[in-house]
Formats: structure tokens, sequence, C-alpha cells
């Protein structure tokens, strides 16, 4: 068959991919971005955007029961979730079809097709139609295929009373009760925005605390909130078995030691992510995996074989689309022959419970297994002026740092996951715990806090009590004996 011809074709049209595919045609090569599904891969089909988008609708849902407090009464809030659904369904056909007019718009091109690697240069095309087509990339392949959600043996989902976190996301109806398997990010994130429309929770998790990897003191706020609202949470519990009852669905659960049944009309299966790497002829041209079944690549994301580079998900976690943007851009540019490499210095994220959490850089436990004796910042919302004029008080920002260099920075509580970028260029920038306490932050806003982590660090923090004394005005910070 005749072979369309391109420098670089990408596989794959999700963040990491439709990003590689912009900044190939940016940088002058023809290239050609393949996607079997829709554009936009999980993050805007059904992941981060409209996740996103309903919990702030559950949020707005929640704040209009809790404005009492400030002397309003709208009685109690009604919600049409099916109009809910196509609020945010539109949001995600907006987003998705313009993925393809900007990849189109910046010079690249676009086809829906299975791909499937014949040699390095080679890729057969099927449509959906069953008729196939022949690219070759002259310059380089860039693999961008994503991750897909694991799988619990004796619960495979079947869309109405075992759900997977795509069929959560797209609910007709708010169910009256929520069992969720895994308590880690996808669990608690949807779980929790049920819970806020009504939801009677339930949330299984296999080892001992929820969302695993993240520090304790800031899981706490989370399932303080979580259980203040009415939430079981099991620890160290395994789901066995379910069968159908009524409507709903009875699962059976090991937790301490002895057997319960939980009834709940509906069941979330969330227990991670795995890279889509099969059926893509990786093994025969002899694409390196590693040892969890993720395509290995250098700090470049070329893979073992020169000229097939990877980005995105598949590559490994932490499964953000945020990484994949970066890799995209890395893959690109070195494709293109300018200098780019993959480093993950600050690296952010956001986990949008309620309240948020977002990290960025490592904590304190990190850092004292590292050997370190951190210097630790502190500030509580609860001490915010903004925080109490927007009624939402719980929750801390917490800094970490070796002498005058910022480490990390970990939040949680109102806007987390706008507060971390402010962290993220501090960590990025090397800078001093100077650095940000020097900097003047609007007043009154929640970034002020991060100012006074950094102030309670040295010492000098003016809202909130010193833990040490404040060293003397004549003993001039770290950083400035240096200059
Ligand atoms: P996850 O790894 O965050 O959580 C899975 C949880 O399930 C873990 O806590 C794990 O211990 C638990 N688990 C595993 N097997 C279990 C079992 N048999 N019974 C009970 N618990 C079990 O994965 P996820 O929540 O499915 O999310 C998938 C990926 O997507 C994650 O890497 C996540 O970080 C990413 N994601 C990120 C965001 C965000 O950045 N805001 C949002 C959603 C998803």
């Amino acid at each position: 068959m005749d072979a369309k011809e391109y420098d670089a074709i990408v596989i794959g049209g999700g963040p990491g991919g439709y990003t590689a595919a912009i900044r190939l045609a940016q940088l002058g090569k023809r290239a050609l971005c393949i996607e079997k599904e829709s554009f936009g891969g999980v993050c805007l089909n059904w992941g981060c955007i409209p996740s996103k988008a309903l919990i702030h609708a559950a949020g707005t849902f929640d704040r209009i029961r809790e404005a009492g407090a400030m002397g309003i009464s709208a009685g109690e809030p009604a919600i049409d979730f099916a109009a809910t659904q196509r609020w945010k369904a539109g949001i995600v056909e907006r987003l998705t079809t313009n993925v393809g007019t900007l990849i189109r718009g910046n010079g690249g091109e676009t086809v829906y097709g299975t791909a499937r690697i014949v040699d390095p240069h080679t890729v057969d095309l099927t449509a959906a139609d069953g008729t196939t087509q022949r690219y070759t990339a002259r310059d380089a392949f860039v693999l961008a295929t994503g991750a897909g959600l694991a799988t619990l043996p004796g619960f495979a989902a079947d869309g109405e009373r075992v759900l997977t976190a795509r069929d959560a996301v797209d609910l007709p109806a708010v169910p009256a009760s929520l069992l969720v398997i895994g308590g880690g990010v996808i669990g608690l994130e949807l779980g929790m925005m049920y819970q806020r429309l009504g939801t009677r929770l339930t949330v299984l998790e296999a080892t001992d605390a929820l969302l695993p990897g993240v520090d304790a003191d800031l899981v706490r706020v989370v399932e303080r909130r979580l259980r203040k609202r009415g939430a079981e949470v099991l620890t160290g519990a395994r789901a066995l078995r379910w069968e159908p009852a009524g409507a709903g669905a009875a699962v059976t659960v090991e937790h301490g030691g002895a057997m319960r049944v939980i009834e709940a009309e509906k069941v979330l299966v969330a227990v991670g992510f795995r890279p889509n790497t099969a059926g893509l002829g990786l093994e025969e041209v002899g694409v390196r995996l590693d040892e969890r079944g993720h395509v290995a690549v250098d700090e470049r994301m070329e893979t073992s074989v020169p000229g097939i580079y990877a980005v995105g998900d598949m590559t490994g976690g932490p499964y953000l689309a945020h990484k994949a943007f970066r890799e995209a851009e890395v893959a690109a540019e070195v494709i293109a022959g300018r200098f780019a490499r993959a480093d993950w210095l600050a690296l952010p994220a956001a986990i949008f419970t309620d309240p948020e959490i977002a990290t960025v850089g490592i904590g304190e436990a990190e850092a004292r297994r590292r050997g370190i004796e951190p210097t630790v910042g502190r500030f509580p919302f609860a001490a915010s002026g903004r925080a109490m004029s927007l009624n939402d008080t719980d929750g801390f920002i917490k800094i970490v740092a070796d002498g005058d260099r910022v480490l990390g920075v970990q939040i949680v509580g109102p806007e987390a996951s706008e507060l971390i970028a402010e962290a993220a260029f501090a960590v990025e920038m090397m800078a001093s715990p100077g650095d940000v306490a020097l900097t003047i932050h609007t007043h009154p806003t929640l970034g002020e806090g991060m100012m006074e982590a950094f102030k309670y660090a040295l010492g000098e923090a003016v809202h909130v009590m010193n833990r040490r004394p404040a060293p003397s005005a004549a003993t001039p910070r770290p950083e400035l004996a240096a200059a």
C-alpha cells in the first residue's frame, strides 16, 4: 500500500500526544497526530476536566446549604443532575473539539484510527470502518497512548451497579449511597463530590491510610471532613465479592479480621492506573518496558529504540497531565534538534478533595529520610482573614527548607490547587525562604498564607505566633549575610 509521509507521527491525542504534535508543528516538522477515540484523552473526556466540573457543581450546592452562617437562606437546594451533566458535557465538547483545532492551526494534521507500529519508521492505521492506511515517519514516532483503569478481580464493572471512574462521571442521577473501593485520588475526589450532593459514602482502602503517599497531616484534614459529613472509612479493608441486592449491590468485605456485608446503590472501583502498551507492536520493534510495564525512556524521552519517543502516563507515574505536557515538549524539542531534558525538581500535584491538597517538592518526612534536618514553616488557614471571609478555615500551608533553599511546600485547604503555583516557582527557582517571605503579597488573600509560612520558618511571622524566638534585628538573614 502507498504510505503517507510525515517527519514525525504522534500516536495518541491526549495531553501528551496533542502537546507533542503542536510543538512539533511549531518547530517546523510535518506532524501527524493519530487518535483512536476522542482527542483530549482521559484528561478532557472523562478525567480531570469533567470531574472538576462536577466537583465545582457539588461544592456550589454544598455552599448554598452552608450559607446560613452568612445570613443567607435559600431553602434546601435541589439539583437536576441531568442538567449538570449536560453543562459538563458542553465543556468537554468545547475542549475536545479545540484540541484538533489547535493541532491543525499550528500546521499539524490529525487522523482517527488505531495504530500499530510495523518498524521504527512505519505505522499501520486501521480506521473505524476497517480500512487500513500506512504512514511513515522520517524522523521520529512519539508514543502517547496513556494509561487506563486497573481492574479488581470479582468486580468487573457493569456500568449499573459496579462502576469505573469513567462510568462515575457520567451517572444520570445522584445515587443514594456509594461504596468506593480504593481510597486514592479518584475514590476520594469522586466519592466526596457525590457525598456533597447528598450521597451516603463508604470508602474501603486496602492499605492502612487514605491517599497513600500523601503526608498524614494533610490527609487528616480531608478525612476529618469526610467523616464529619457521615462517611464510613474502612482502612486495611478488602472487598471480596459482590452480589445484586435490590437495585444496588451487597459487597462482602474483610475488615479487622471480620467479615461484613455492606450494601450500596453503586460501587465505584478506583484501584489505580495501568499503562496502555498492548497492541501497539512495541514488542515487535523492541521497545523496552520497565518492571511495572511502563515504556522505559531516558531524560530526552527516547525509548530503547532510537527515533521512538514516549511521553505521558505510559512512561509511568505520577499520572498527571502536566507531567505529560512537559514530557511532550521535551520530546518535540529533542526531535527538532534542540537541547531539552525532563527534570522533576518541581512537579506539583493537586488533589481536588474537599478541602484540596496540593504539594510540590519534598515533604518533612522525606527530607528527614534524606538525612536533612529541615526548617519547617506553617501557617494555618484559621489565622487567615481571607479564609475566614470565605467561611473556609480548615487546613494549613507547610513549607520545608534546607537552610536557605526551599525544598517543598504542602497545602491542605481552600484553593490549594491554585496556591501551589507560587510554591512550584519557588522550588524551581531554588528560592530561599527569605525570597518568598520578602515578596509582598496582596492583602487580603489566601496567598498571604504562603508568605507567612515562609516568615514563620524564619521566626518572623506576624499574623501567627512564632514557635521559636525571632532572631534579633541585628542578626541578618542567612541569605542576606551571604550577599
Ligand atoms: P490511586 O493509586 O491514587 O489510588 C488507588 C487506591 O486504591 C490506593 O489507595 C490503593 O491502596 C487502593 N487499592 C488498591 N487495590 C485495592 C483493593 N483491592 N481494595 C481496596 N483498595 C485498594 O489510583 P486512582 O485513585 O485509581 O487514580 C488513578 C491515577 O490517576 C492515580 O495515579 C492518580 O494520581 C491519578 N489521578 C490524579 C488526579 C489528580 O491529579 N487530581 C485525579 C484523579 C486521578
